[in-house]
This record gives structure tokens, sequence and C-alpha cells, in this order.
């Protein structure tokens, strides 16, 4: 069982469609094998001298070779392996000092929670962040240290910002840039060097790496403080015997990346026709976003007048599985932050459901996810005017 390659997960379960995954993506036979391999090893402590636990270091140096590779690193970088973007994320957040806050409205949880007292960038109706509004913001700041994030793309609707451009006008009034590309990677390219930015978090389980194993790649010149102290690991930034097998499978999903990105037309062809297909359908749904660059795989969408919640259920009961926004706060039915900070309404962001989708979807499942979309709207709404 341990041993079945994903493909066979899909066939076994041909019922089931997955269009979660900004949520999390299915681990990649690349890297279920790459993770096995590594576990039928004996997994030595990394920082211990002896040869065995630097051939264990290789592992730690073949993914910081990894990183710089495929998002473009250069030598005036340091690479942290955390927990996860969540942590990369308060790393960065946390472990500067003395810094002013600027963060976009609709920044991750981990952004938001972990910057103290933010000044808030607003996004316009396509979820694109105002750039003049950011510079009044930093010219107020004028004479402070400031640290300013905004996402690259953003886990519910998908859509990208403009970072170069925030990156120099951020260096313009002499602050730092930080971008949170943990949806970004392996759904677009994403190169730190063009992209401009002083630091940037990534996550594994969002491009067919395991969850639990994140980077912050940052600029050697800026000084963080670690959130977590212990044996000095990881330059002393963050403690904690580094997870060798989590980090071995990040660096099996990096190489993975390529390959990835070649089948993104493929993946928008099928968003395109979702989208175009729900539009015939019913005239009035809103897909967020959609003037604006997005993620080629996400679609955000409002049925009117029936809850995200109802939909998801009804999803769920056809094999059929989405989101109603970000997985870490699907838990509790409250409307999405990101759809208010855009102008939508309260009952437009109570009723809108994220379908993302990946490569193992096939043309006959947007098929489904229409038919099944449709019967949801007719069962939940024609019939209240009979
Ligand atoms: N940032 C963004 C944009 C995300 O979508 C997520 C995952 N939902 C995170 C950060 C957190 O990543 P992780 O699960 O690795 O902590």
């Amino acid at each position: 069982m341990i041993n079945k390659p994903l493909s066979s997960f899909f066939l076994e379960n041909s019922n089931y469609i997955y269009a979660d995954y900004n949520a999390t993506s299915p681990i990649s036979d690349g890297v279920r094998k790459s993770i096995l391999e590594v576990l039928s090893k004996q997994i030595l402590n990394p920082s211990s001298l002896h040869r065995k636990g630097q051939e264990t270091r290789k592992i730690l140096q073949d993914a910081r070779d990894a990183v710089c590779g495929i998002i473009d690193v250069s030598s005036d970088k340091e690479i942290v392996f955390t927990s996860g973007a969540t942590e990369a994320n308060n790393l960065v957040m946390r472990g500067v000092t003395g810094f002013q806050y600027v963060v976009s409205a609709i920044e991750h949880p981990s952004i938001l929670n972990s910057a103290h007292n933010p000044h808030i960038i607003p996004v316009n109706q396509e979820g694109i962040i105002d750039l003049l509004e950011l510079e009044k913001i930093l010219s107020k700041l004028k004479g402070n240290k400031v640290i300013v994030s905004v996402m690259m793309a953003n886990n519910e609707t998908g859509v990208v910002q403009p970072i170069r451009e925030i990156a120099e006008i951020a260096h313009k009034f002499g602050a730092i840039c930080h971008t949170d590309a943990a949806q970004s990677v392996g759904k677009i390219k994403v190169n730190m060097e063009n992209l401009g930015v002083d630091s940037l978090t990534l996550s594994a389980h969002k491009f067919g790496g395991i969850a639990g194993s994140g980077v912050l790649v940052f600029n050697k010149n800026l000084t963080i403080e670690p959130i977590i102290v212990g044996g000095g690991q990881e330059k002393g930034l963050r403690g904690g015997t580094e997870n060798v097998v989590a980090i071995a499978g990040l660096s099996a999903a990096l190489q993975s990346v390529p390959d990835l990105l070649s089948k993104m037309n493929e993946i928008k062809k099928l968003r395109d026709q979702l989208e175009s297909k729900l539009l015939n359908l019913v005239s009035s749904i809103k897909i967020f976003g959609k003037n604006s660059k997005r993620l080629p795989n996400t679609s955000f969408v409002y049925m009117p007048g029936v809850k995200s919640d109802v939909q998801l259920m009804h999803f769920d009961l056809n094999n059929i599985a989405v989101s109603n926004g970000s997985a870490c706060s699907s838990g509790k039915i409250e409307p999405s932050y990101v759809l208010l900070a855009m102008g939508a309404t309260k009952e437009q962001a109570n009723c809108s459901v994220r379908i993302s989708i990946g490569p193992q979807n096939k043309p006959q499942d947007i098929k489904k996810i229409v038919d099944c979309w449709y019967d949801i709207y007719k069962k939940n709404t024609l019939n209240m005017y009979k």
C-alpha cells in the first residue's frame, strides 16, 4: 500500500474529483519515492560531525541548491528551513525588530497575525493592491524602519500581485519588501532575483511535497532574530534538528516544478472552460479577480443565494472536493475577508466556493464539476420561485 504511486490512488478513486489544490496538493510520485528512499536508510543528525551525520547533511545542502536553482536565488541570500510557510512568515515578520509593518488587506493570516499594528494596504475590486495608497503610507512612515509584505498570489482568488513594482516602491522609500510565494511556486514562474524582494517564503505541500516543510529565503544584510531558539541549527535562526525526511521531499518537489509549470497552459484551458460554462448557465454569478492576472488553476465563484457550506456539502456528496476559501479557516463559517476586502457584499462572500484544479484533473472532471454546480444551483434557488 505504502509503495502505491499517486496515479493508482486516482485510478482506484476514479469517481473522486480533487479540486482543492490550493489547500494542499497530492504528494507527487517523485516526492513519495524520494521520501521512501531516505526512510530506507538510517537518518542521522545532520549536525553530527561524523561522516554519517555529514552524509545526512548533504540532503539539506541538496535542498538548498534546489531552492537556489528553481527560484533563482543569488548568493547574497540565506535559506532557512522551517515547518512551513506559516513559520517562515512568522520568522521574518517577528524576527525583524523595531520595524513598522505595511501589509496588504488580503494576506494569509500567518502574515496578518504576526505583523504588529500593521498599516493595511487596500485592494481594488479585482484584488490588486492599491499602489498609490502604498506610496502614501510609506511617505507617512519616512524615517522609520519599514517592512512591506504583499503575497505573490492569493490563496483564495489566485490574483497575482505586481511584486516587482511593489518592491521598487518599497525600496524607493527605504523599506524592505517580503513576499509570501506559498501559492505561486509550481503554478507560475517564481524568480526571486527578478522580483527584487528582500525575502520570500514557500511551502512544500503546495507543489507536491509534504506539509510541515517550508523555506524562508532572505537577504543576508537583513538582521533576523530567531523565534525558535535551541541548538543553533540553521545558522542559529531556527533551533531544532532539521526534518530531514520532509526536506528531502521538498527537494524532490522542487525538481518537479518545471514539469508542473509545463502543464499550466492545459490547466488554465480547463479552468477557463469551467468559468465560461458556469457563466453561460447563470449570468448573475461572479468570478472574483477574473480581469486580473491570476494563478492558472484557481477560480473563486459566487453562486447567488446559496451558502458556501451548502455547496461544499453537496459537492462532497458527489465526490468532488472544493473549498470555501482558505483551508486554514474553513472550519469556521465566516465570510471570506479576502472577498470583503475586494468590495464583495456579505452575501457574495458567504456564497462563494473556490475551485482549484491541478495536473490530475481531466476534461471530464470539468464537466462533472459544472453539472454538479448547476444541480446545486437549481435545487437551492430555482424551486424558490416555482
Ligand atoms: N501563505 C499562503 C498564501 C498559503 O496559502 C498558506 C497555506 N494555506 C500558507 C501561507 C501557510 O502555509 P503552511 O501550510 O505551509 O504553513
